[in-house]
């Protein structure tokens, strides 16, 4: 089901005849409105008369987050402050978060793109929504709802935490549609079943998952035990929020961008040229219809692949694999990079684990080191050691042939890693 069809299946070619137009007034705008832009510009000698197709967007400069930093708070707005509804800022999951506002016709646009990304995972008007990402400054609670509002489904504000209530409300309400982190759906499912809430009979067909990066193996984890089908959303705060591309439940694979609203790009990291199709890369997002706090070329620091086939969906915008993780987030342990979805992806796969995990880093003689630990099942954690130290070998060997990582595994036990009611926290550095 189609949100709102006429842009979603619009034929590539026009697609681009909107973005390039969108792109012009956007470049007038940024230059005549946000000084900071106006001397990137100027700087490179690039004047908005100078672009004369998307190919020119080369020649524009790159917004990276410490530029968003360096504007706190306000610094980048391109409409006066007046004209600015709502503020909202990023989790400060890297360092100090950043911040952005919001036009009253940004938030409009949001909603439609929220309800067309609920859309696009089978969500209907006839769906209610247990919505479990936190509400306040983060995108997600806020974002989810305006756009549960827009397409005439009901919204449930339950916010994050409270996990014993959420799992007795999930019964009383009735929702057929969830919404929150990865890792808060695995934990609510825990709780609810301490408290004798069978998940899977609730009648919750769908989960939208996002805002943390999750392996294809939890997926099919999630799936297998909530009992729905699990779908990927994808945003971030500094170019809108939850929205900004949604995997389509028709084909189950790959996040639609909604390029009428933004361009994309996936860059080398180090050389920022474009990869080609296919290759990893970082995601760079230029918002073409934002007011309040537009971006050029915003470095996301995500990586993931373009895949640009097209949809059996009918959809037209392009498609970006799972995000294999944030670039700050990768490990380098004796030389070998490694993502922490990859290792969850191992570890979620083999039997007897179950999908709660930690990774400890450690500075050993100027080497890094990396240990693993992991929950067990209940039923093996009653199992002889033997058992326990052959899980942990077996564990090791995969870990080294397929990711190429020495690493130290330790099984705990049940429950005992911490849960977060938001963005999990894998990693734990303690190298400094
Ligand atoms: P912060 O960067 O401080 O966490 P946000 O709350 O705006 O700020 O979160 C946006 C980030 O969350 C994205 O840049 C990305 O790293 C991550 N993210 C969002 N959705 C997904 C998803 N579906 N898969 C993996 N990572 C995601
Ligand atoms: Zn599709």
């Amino acid at each position: 089901m189609f949100y709102d069809e006429e842009y979603e299946t619009l034929p590539r070619e026009d697609l681009k005849k909107l973005q390039f137009t969108r792109l012009q007034d956007l470049v007038q705008r940024i230059y005549n409105n946000v000084p900071f832009y106006r001397a990137r510009f100027d700087e490179l000698n690039v004047k908005p008369e100078n672009l004369h197709s998307l190919a020119d967007l080369k020649h524009l400069p790159f917004t990276e987050k410490q530029d968003l930093r360096n504007h706190f708070p306000y610094g980048l707005l391109a409409l006066p402050r007046e004209n600015v509804v709502r503020i909202h800022a990023s989790s400060g999951t890297t360092g100090k978060s950043t911040v952005v506002g919001y036009s009253r016709r940004d938030v409009k646009n949001w909603a439609r793109l929220m309800a067309r990304s609920l859309a696009a995972a089978g969500v209907t008007p006839r769906d209610t929504v247990h919505n479990a990402y936190g509400y306040g400054l983060f995108t997600g609670g806020l974002g989810v709802h305006y756009g549960v509002e827009e397409m005439g489904a009901t919204i449930l504000p339950i916010s994050g935490g409270g996990t014993k209530r959420q799992a007795m409300l999930l019964k009383d309400f009735g929702p057929t549609v969830l919404t929150c982190t990865p890792s808060y759906a695995l934990h609510l499912y825990e709780v609810a079943r301490e408290s004798g809430i069978r998940f899977e009979e609730l009648g919750i067909h769908t989960g939208i998952f996002g805002a943390e990066p999750w392996s294809d193996e939890m997926r099919l984890d999630i799936e297998a035990k909530l009992g729905l089908k699990a779908l990927n959303i994808y945003g971030l705060s500094e170019i809108m929020g939850p929205g900004v591309g949604q995997e389509c439940a028709v084909a189950h694979e790959g996040i639609h961008i909604w390029e009428d609203h933004f361009l994309i790009e996936i860059i080398d990291p180090i050389s920022r040229e474009n990869v080609p199709p296919g290759e990893t890369g970082e995601l760079v997002i230029t918002t073409l219809t934002k007011e309040a706090q537009p971006l050029i070329r915003y470095r996301t620091r995500d990586l993931v692949s373009l895949r640009p086939e097209p949809c059996a969906c009918g959809r037209t915008h392009t498609r970006i694999s799972r995000i294999l993780g944030r670039s700050d987030d990768m490990l380098i342990i004796r030389g070998v990079n490694v993502f922490p979805s990859q290792i969850e992806g191992l570890l979620v796969e083999t039997e007897g684990l179950t999908p709660h995990y930690q990774l400890i880093l450690r500075r050993e003689k100027a080497m890094d080191t990396l240990e693993i630990q992991v929950e067990v099942d209940e039923c093996l954690f009653s199992d002889e050691i033997k058992h326990l130290q052959r899980l942990e070998q077996k564990i090791k060997k995969n870990i080294k042939e397929f990711l190429g990582v020495t690493a130290m595994i330790k099984l705990v036990e049940p429950q005992t890693l911490a849960r977060s009611e938001g963005k999990a926290q894998r990693i734990r550095d303690l190298r400094n």
